[in-house]
């Protein structure tokens, strides 16, 4: 880094804020993907003024800028793929404010996401929003990626409660998008246009989100399938009739032995698949719902179904599902963790298909995920030392995402497109959608200095390089 902008970043930044060290910069190298790149320097900012005048200094120098919340990405997202500077944004002054008379939260980017839900929670209202990282990721990654989990199926994900933000434009400017009202109609939709950018349009520095009434109440159960096409039957039996559970989580076999092998809790090893659902609302509408969805999974075959009678009975079924990400890294070093997403209707056609794929490249790949709102996480467990293997994962990760276009659906259901899934950005949105959104990428960024080597495929590139 140049003498004299260093110089310069320490009259925005002071040293003790500003990571220049090799050591400290090799453990901004990484995030939960895959792959390392160094950056030159990490500046921790504590206000939207020192992120403004970092950004203008950025663009002066025509350094790239990866704005960085905990680096839980499964896409690749804050990594400094062109070197230059890493803001990390969990350093940002923390400010969270619950608004209970107008069901709102206002908080900054570095809040903990469990944190803003517990808060919630205290004054009896609810953030539906529910990453399994949410007890690691900050608000502001979870904007940014358009984050979601198991609630999503009825609640839908990150953007459905945003209705205001504060943002560092690429040129520095502090703007205010959407406001404090739930109606707001004035102008384009810039908010949206910003959840799920990741870090490329603009980086966020305040949130107003929205909050609603909890639920009264809940009731989960657990059915076990002894072929795994009729759980995705019974899945989308109980969604054509009618009811909305809060979540419906799915574990194929693979899943199901790893977690009893990790942490014992019990489940049926030779059950092809699981299935978990969740009703919430009204109690008295909550006992019928889960006794119609018992009904539905005995009919399309399930062996045996559980209903949770207990609080303790429910967390015990929840922490089987929580368990499969710990237990299915015992299985190998390298886990590459994808999140194709079908239409409902479409999910035992996608799970037979990604069945086809393991057998064709001899992976080790495992199926859970949000099935009641089709999007399944399919991991592939490999060790990246193994060249020749990873060559095959690299093959059978592009197969499986043009398995979830085929059948009408998408490359990322939450964890966002980062590095990992730009080579197939044309394959879902074909060219001129993909120009369109370089247009406003354009417009936005005109030196190209935020988060660069995100979202947009490099010339040329048309899958995946794992090696
Ligand atoms: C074990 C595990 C489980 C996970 N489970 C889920 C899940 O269930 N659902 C899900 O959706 N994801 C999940 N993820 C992925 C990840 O947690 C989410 O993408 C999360 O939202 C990232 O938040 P973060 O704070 O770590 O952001 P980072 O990873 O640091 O950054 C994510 C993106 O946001 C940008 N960014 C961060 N902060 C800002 C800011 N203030 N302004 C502008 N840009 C910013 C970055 O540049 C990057 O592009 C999981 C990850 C792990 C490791």
């Amino acid at each position: 880094m140049k003498e004299q902008l260093l110089r310069l970043i320490y009259t925005i930044v002071p040293k003790e804020r500003v990571l220049t060290d090799l050591a400290e910069l090799y453990s901004y190298s990484f995030d939960a993907s895959f792959g390392g790149y160094l950056p030159e320097i990490v500046i921790q900012p504590k206000n939207k003024v020192e992120v403004a005048d970092l950004v203008k200094l950025a663009n002066e120098f025509k350094i790239p800028v990866y704005p960085r919340g905990a680096a839980t990405s499964l896409s690749g997202g804050s990594l400094a793929v062109e070197g230059g500077m890493i803001l990390d944004m969990s350093q940002f002054e923390k400010k969270l404010v619950i608004d209970r008379e107008n069901l709102l939260a206002i908080s900054s980017p570095s809040v903990i996401t469990s944190d803003i839900q517990q808060k919630a929670e205290e004054v009896g209202l609810f953030y539906p929003p529910d990453p399994s990282s949410s007890h690691v990721s900050t608000i502001g990654g979870n904007l940014l990626e358009n984050s979601s989990g198991p609630k999503g199926l009825k609640y839908g994900t990150t953007k459905e409660y945003v209705i205001g933000l504060e943002v560092v434009t690429p040129t520095g400017e502090i703007i205010r998008t959407g406001g404090r009202t739930v109606k707001n109609v004035t102008g384009y939709d810039l908010t949206r246009l910003i959840v799920g950018s990741e870090g490329t349009l603009g980086i966020v520095t305040e949130a107003i989100l929205r909050l609603i009434p909890k639920p009264l109440a809940r009731k989960t159960l657990l059915a076990s399938f002894v072929r795994i096409a009729d759980s995705g039957h019974a899945i989308t039996k109980i969604l054509s009739n009618g009811i909305l559970p809060s979540a419906m989580e799915l574990m194929d076999n693979a899943c199901i032995r790893a977690v009893e092998n990790y942490s014992p809790a019990g489940l049926p090893i030779e059950a092809e698949a699981i299935v978990i659902i969740e009703v919430d609302g009204h109690p008295a509408a909550i006992d019928e719902e889960i006794k119609k969805c018992e009904d539905i999974c005995l009919l399309q075959g399930a062996t045996s179904v559980k209903v949770a009678k207990t609080d303790a009975e429910r967390d015990e079924i929840w922490k089987a599902r929580k368990m499969v990400s710990p237990a299915i890294t015992q299985m190998g070093p390298t886990k590459i963790s994808e999140d194709a997403t079908v239409p409902r209707s479409q999910i035992p056609e996608m799970i037979e298909k990604l069945y086809q794929i393991r057998e064709k490249y001899q992976l080790n790949l495992v199926v859970f995920g949000h099935a009641g709102d089709g999007n399944l996480h399919p991991n592939i467990i490999t060790d990246k030392r193994n060249i020749e293997e990873m060559k095959r994962v690299e093959d059978a990760v592009s197969e499986i995402f043009e398995a979830a276009i085929e059948l009408g659906g998408t490359l990322s259901g939450e964890h966002g497109i980062g590095i990992l899934k730009s080579p197939y950005m044309e394959l879902e949105l074909g060219s001129d959608g993909l120009l369109m959104m370089k247009k406003i990428k354009d417009a936005w960024d005109p030196n190209s200095i935020l988060n660069p080597g995100k979202i947009f495929p490099q010339p040329g590139k048309l899958k995946v390089e794992l090696t």
